[in-house]
């Protein structure tokens, strides 16, 4: 039996999920959607025709005894109240990052997760579901390079909009490497700066570009982030692992290699949702069949509040220009 999701968001990825789980994933079927725009929700519906049943709001959509399971998908500062009325309703609940908007907000909802019991909250880091990083992660815990010392990690974009700001580098962008390092080395941050190269003349005035991150995790490993997001050139997403004994990076995403007009070259990427396009596949399809298994998986609501307390940290160190600490408490046993 297909499981029956209710969709609550059907903006940009909102509308890719739907139509990822309607047309190309197995064993799920969109039945009920809403969005705080309803024409918008229903033109979703028939565009894709897929014969769901529109909800007036979040909430009605979570109760109603057609839904066995939710996306969350719609604006950030929403999430947290959608998810606990999920919990509350004891339904698993895929969240697309972020889990909340405040660190605060993410403790709340792992609190009503514990209280409840089981794992119902998968969050939408998709990093974790790339073929690439599992690749680096299975040569990392192969013990292949030894103990991991340094990362060096790029982020890069080839320009933002107007309404990006200086603080969004951390809470819209260098937020998948706060999860996906962490997961990559099985190891929590403690400390972090953030240091402001030579600005471009690429980025809008009121916008800081690039900055670099620079991580300390509490077994030693020291991280550091590049984040440019006017670079001109392409999407381009780095990792490079020193350990030990040797170097592991992040594979390229594979592009036909070409000789021609007296070059050798491959293609760069220019969007992002070319670049993890596989990944949203795999992280949903894991969340249909954790659920329909009875085990929720994937990156947890502590893992969606230790990249929202890093974040916090980060965001602190752009201001102030020190070495801030990462306060992150104890992970609860239920998370182990
Ligand atoms: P979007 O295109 O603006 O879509 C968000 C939708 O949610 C809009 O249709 C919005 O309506 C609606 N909405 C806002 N408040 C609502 C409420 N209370 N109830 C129901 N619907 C509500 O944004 P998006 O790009 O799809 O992003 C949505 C979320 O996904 C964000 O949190 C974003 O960070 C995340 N995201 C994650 C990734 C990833 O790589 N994992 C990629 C893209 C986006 P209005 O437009 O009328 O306000």
């Amino acid at each position: 039996m297909s499981l029956k999701l209710g969709v609550i968001g059907t903006g940009a990825i909102g509308r890719d999920h739907i139509r990822r789980c309607s047309q190309t994933l197995l064993n799920s079927q969109v039945v009920a959607v809403t969005d705080i725009n309803l024409e918008q929700a229903a033109k979703v519906v028939a565009d894709l025709q897929i014969g769901a049943e529109v909800y007036p709001d979040g909430h009605a959509l979570i109760n109603s005894a057609h839904v066995e399971a939710l996306l969350v998908t719609s604006w950030g500062p929403s999430h947290e109240e959608f998810v606990l009325a999920a919990i509350a309703a004891g339904k698993p609940v895929f969240c697309e990052k972020p889990l909340a908007v405040t660190a605060d907000g993410c403790r709340k909802i792992v609190e009503a997760e514990v209280a409840h019991g089981k794992r119902l909250v998968q969050v939408g880091f998709m990093r974790p579901y790339d073929e690439g990083y599992r690749a680096l992660k299975a040569v990392i815990d192969s013990g292949q390079i030894g103990e991991p010392l340094m990362l060096h990690c790029a982020h890069r974009n080839p320009s933002v909009g107007e309404n990006y700001k200086t603080d969004m580098a951390i809470t819209d962008t260098l937020i998948h490497e706060l999860d996906v390092l962490r997961w990559l080395l099985a190891d929590d941050y403690v400390s972090v700066q953030v240091v402001f190269p030579r600005k471009s003349s690429k980025a809008l005035a009121h916008l800081r570009d690039p900055q670099i991150v620079l991580l300390e995790t509490a077994k030693g490993t020291r991280i550091d982030v590049e984040v440019f997001v006017n670079c001109q050139y392409g999407y381009d997403i780095q990792c490079e692992v020193v350990g030990e004994t040797g170097i592991a990076r992040l594979p390229e995403p594979s592009q036909v290699q070409m000789r021609s007009g007296a070059k050798l070259s491959n293609a760069i990427l220019m969007d992002w949702k070319d670049r993890f396009i596989a990944a949203y596949d795999v992280e949903l399809q894991a969340f249909i069949d954790g659920v329909r298994a009875g085990q929720v998986s994937g990156p947890s609501a502590w893992d969606g509040f230790a990249a929202a307390v890093a974040a916090d940290a980060c965001i602190e160190a752009q201001n102030s220009g020190q070495i801030v600490k990462v306060g992150l408490p104890d992970r609860p046993a239920f998370y182990r």
